[in-house]
């Protein structure tokens, strides 16, 4: 390739040049050059072109060896052959180019994406799946970076040109007796630039309707209102920023025999009286299956026990609450003349001891009186 000019002269650097003085050099004919500032200039195009091949050669120290030792031709034996377009640019630069024109959307003009939206997701589980944790798929349909165009809304290989109306500007002014007022441009509603060739797939927009099927994964101890955070599975963002978030709400079903205090459980067993009076030994269910527990003679209605580390796994801890079971006492129904008739007796039993209990307390009464 005869006529190409050396590249040291290009970036006009000397051939000592440090990395950062490189990309110094680049930078400031990248934007000098730069097509969005110089829309339909061919030899704006072909400069920029130029300092991008001597950018991408001298960047590279394997590269730079060889150019140093054989120039022009030593390169083209080991198969650089310079750029093809402005694609080639863009993608072989795309971090620079990002650190150049700041995609935050500082310089005026050129439009910054938009971050996708956030999504919210709804879910019911049982109360098992809460205590235990459960990993599960969810179905979503969302707008999704359109993969043709990358989210930038170009028909690939095109690339949006520098807005006629405002020249990039993103605003335009109208004299207004003393005045001028500005305002976003209508034309390119202020992103600077349009796109003069959309993509076929997503219309421009960048983006595409898609369904998406996420796994999610549900720690042991979530509650009720709990919700999880997956990132970057919210709708897709444009122009390259990034997808928003997805929200997963839970709700969790209430158990049968559990109710849920914290990481506490607690569930009510209930008890014949006569277990209650004489005492037993029971089997209660636990999260982790059934369990024996001894019950006192002399249980009373309400009495509380507990099995330590029962209960549902801290999140941050994972420690265990305890489960807490609460007695009630059922009252007999339905009872034959047999039962009947022992009841009564021990009533009659109870009544003298009753009645004993109370002529000791009028007599203890009595006495304290006389004193
Ligand atoms: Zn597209
Ligand atoms: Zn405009």
């Amino acid at each position: 390739m005869a006529g190409k000019r050396d590249y040291y002269e290009v970036l006009g650097v000397g051939r000592n040049a440090s990395d950062n003085e490189l990309k110094t050099a680049y930078r400031k004919l990248a934007l000098k050059y730069h097509p969005d500032r110089n829309p339909g200039d061919t030899a704006a195009e072909e400069s920029f072109k130029e300092a991008a091949e001597a950018y991408e050669v001298l960047r590279d120290a394997q590269k730079r060896q060889i150019y140093d030792q054989f120039g022009h031709q030593g390169l083209e034996g080991s198969g650089f052959s310079g750029f093809g377009g402005f694609d080639d640019i863009f993608s072989s630069f795309g971090d620079i180019f990002e650190d150049f024109f700041g995609f935050g959307g500082q310089r005026g003009g050129r439009s910054s994406g938009r971050r996708g939206a956030d999504l919210r997701y709804d879910m019911t589980i049982n109360f098992m799946e809460a205590a235990f944790g459960v990993e599960t798929t969810i179905d979503i349909d969302k707008n999704a970076v359109c993969t043709n165009c990358d989210g930038q809304g170009t028909e690939p290989g095109t690339h949006p040109e520098t807005c006629p109306s405002c020249r990039g500007a993103g605003q335009v002014g109208r004299s207004q007796g003393f005045f001028t007022i500005r305002t976003t441009c209508p034309h390119c509603r202020g992103a600077g630039r349009v796109i003069t060739h959309p993509c076929r797939k997503c219309h421009g927009s960048g983006q595409v309707k898609a369904h998406k099927t996420v796994s999610v994964k549900i720690p042991a101890g979530v509650d009720n209102n709990s919700r999880l955070r997956l990132s970057g599975e919210g709708e897709g963002g444009t122009q390259g920023a990034p997808s928003g978030d997805l929200y997963v709400f839970l709700h969790v079903s209430p158990h049968e025999f559990f109710r849920r205090e914290e990481n506490d459980i607690i569930c009510q067993v209930p008890i014949s009286f006569i277990q209650a009076i004489l005492g037993d030994e029971i089997t209660v269910p636990t999260l982790n299956g059934e369990k024996r527990l001894e019950i006192p003679r002399g249980t009373q209605f309400g009495d509380v026990f507990r099995f330590r580390g029962e209960g549902i796994p801290s999140l941050r801890s994972g420690r265990r609450g305890d489960q807490i079971i609460q007695v009630t006492i059922k009252t007999p129904t339905n009872l034959n003349k047999k039962q009947e008739t022992l009841l009564k007796d021990f009533a009659k039993l109870e009544e003298a001891k009753l009645g004993k209990r109370l002529k000791n307390m009028l007599k203890g009464a009595a006495a304290k009186a006389a004193h």
